[in-house]
């Protein structure tokens, strides 16, 4: 069967390597996902990859800190993600090059359009850490940018929840989960995919989110190979 999507961004929540506990990365959660990235990346699918920090670091969490500053701290925290999911990814034999938007020349290459789109072309998968590099966005904004930059046919939307629901279904019984949904539907809900910002980004360049639960195995596959699962924004 040909994969439904040529070229991916696959956007890991920090929380989705983070386990039962919420907190650091579980390495089971981590080989998890590097096993369903080798499956989709066995079909011949390009990979980009844009990781969370929230398992380690939030901007927003810091008080006594600027919120800059804690922004900054942020990004850092993806980027320890970044190297875990780089060693996961190489373990599973996937040839990686990790590309940061902050200089860390020692662990990674500056972020650079060209080079990962050519990277991807070569069937790498391309990481890319440190968010945006700018404080005040988000991973979801990097997602949405790095997307609209590589031509990417869809972000896959990797997280702990298997869809996206008109409430939290941990605390409302009544929450009604979407199979379908339009960027427009996701802004004026406030549905929470991903923050306001992320999704008018992907609203004016037109990229599709897929959105599905990481935990699960061969979810990944799935969303890849068009098979329903979890929700379709577009
Ligand atoms: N961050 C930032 N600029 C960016 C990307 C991330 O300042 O371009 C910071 C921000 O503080 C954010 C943190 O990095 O809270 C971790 O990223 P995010 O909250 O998106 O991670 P997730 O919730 O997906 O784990």
């Amino acid at each position: 069967m040909e994969p439904k999507y040529k070229r991916v961004l696959i956007k890991v929540s920090g929380e989705a390597l983070a386990g039962p506990d919420k907190f650091g990365i579980s390495d089971e959660m981590l080989l998890g996902v590097a096993a369903q990235v080798k499956e989709i990346y066995d079909l011949g699918v390009q990979i980009a990859v844009v990781v969370g920090g929230g398992n380690f670091w939030r901007g927003r969490t810091g008080q006594s800190i600027d919120r800059a500053t804690a922004d900054y701290m942020g990004m850092l925290a993806t980027t320890m993600n970044a190297m875990a999911l780089q060693d996961a990814f190489e373990k599973q034999g996937l040839p990686v090059v990790l590309q940061t938007a902050i200089a860390m020349t020692q662990i990674a290459e500056p972020y650079n359009r060209k080079k990962a789109i050519k990277y991807l072309e070569e069937n790498n998968v391309v990481i890319f850490g440190t968010g945006t590099g700018s404080p005040f966005f988000s991973t979801d904004t990097t997602s949405a940018l790095r997307a609209a930059e590589i031509d990417a046919d869809v972000i896959l939307l990797a997280k702990s929840v298997d869809a996206v629901y008109s409430a939290d279904p941990e605390k409302d019984p009544n929450a009604v989960k979407y199979e379908r949904l339009t960027h427009k539907e996701v802004i004026e809900k406030q549905l929470g995919v991903m923050d306001i910002t992320a999704a008018t980004l992907c609203m004016e360049n037109n990229i599709a989110i897929h959105v599905f639960g990481v935990a699960e195995k061969g979810n990944m596959l799935k969303a890849v190979n068009g098979e329903k699962i979890g929700t379709i924004v577009m």
